[in-house]
């Protein structure tokens, strides 16, 4: 893969360590720096400082994908156009896809889709109108266990393909893009997608969309991270229709007054590329 696209090269600080290697080996030299220039309780303090700030590195880097400390994740276009993508998580929704496919239509917007394999598999009609139409459709697991980031690589290697077997099934495509369920990442996961030749998603801004906020609350959350390149994430499974359609369009409405283009996350990646 060329050394400046997304996803799959290891690169982030080094040609072949990721940041997660060089926060285990500045670890390792630490231990070795405390044991050599300490002694007594300052040796132990020290150890234990050393210790409780790489957990918080590591514990931070798993939840936050824009870290990078495993893998590049793709969380932002570098561009200055009045890009954005618009992805929604965890459908197809029987009843939420279809409205808000309605709504997107009457806008004319394309937008990405990381759908559960397993409901992928009962819903191909919709499925095929979401491809129909135009938008894109990931992989975010087949079963989206909440328990996804503590599998082994053979268990998450299973889940991936059963999900991309089941969306080309469906969408007559395979997806490229993979997004982890809560946007947990660890070398395992990785390991997996770069077996898989997919590209790991992140995201510029989330709406937290499943707690019980207003619309209002969860458009605001988006748009205060507004700028050119970036990637929103809601969700289209398992939240309150209404609630969905109204901060989508209230997204869409504020996006529209400042000039911002909504694309597909391919689209976005390809304008990434050819700014770097
Ligand atoms: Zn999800």
């Amino acid at each position: 893969m060329d050394a400046i696209t997304l996803g799959n090269e290891r690169n982030v600080l080094h040609p072949r360590l990721t940041r997660y290697q060089l926060l285990l080996a500045a670890t390792l030299g630490g231990v070795v720096a405390i044991a050599w220039l300490t002694h007594g309780a300052a040796r132990w303090w020290w150890l234990t400082l050393l210790c409780t700030a790489s957990g918080l590195c590591l514990g931070l880097g798993v939840s936050f994908p824009q870290w990078q400390l495993f893998g590049r994740s793709f969380c932002r276009a570098a561009t200055p156009k009045k890009m954005v993508a618009l992805t929604f998580d965890d459908g197809p929704d029987p009843q939420n896809t279809p409205a808000l496919l309605d709504l997107l239509a009457t806008r004319n917007i394309r937008a990405t889709f990381f759908c559960i394999g397993q409901r992928v598999a009962g819903q191909t009609a919709l499925v095929q109108r979401m491809a129909a139409e135009g938008h894109e459709i990931e992989n975010h697991t087949f079963r989206h266990s909440p328990a996804t980031n503590l599998f082994s690589v053979a268990r998450l290697r299973e889940e991936l393909r059963l999900a991309q077997a089941e969306i080309q099934r469906a969408s007559g495509r395979a997806p490229r893009f993979f997004r982890p369920p809560a946007g947990l990442t660890n070398p395992r996961v990785f390991r997996v997608i770069d077996e898989l030749a997919l590209k790991l998603a992140g995201y510029t801004a989330r709406g937290l969309d499943r707690r019980a906020d207003p619309p209002e609350k969860i458009a605001g959350r988006l748009l205060a991270k507004l700028q050119p390149g970036a990637i929103f994430l809601l969700h289209d499974g398992g939240v309150p229709g209404p609630r969905l359609l109204a901060a989508t369009r209230l997204v869409l409405d504020q996006l529209q007054a400042a000039g911002y283009r909504c694309v597909r996350l391919d689209e976005l990646e390809q304008e990434h590329e050819t700014n770097l």
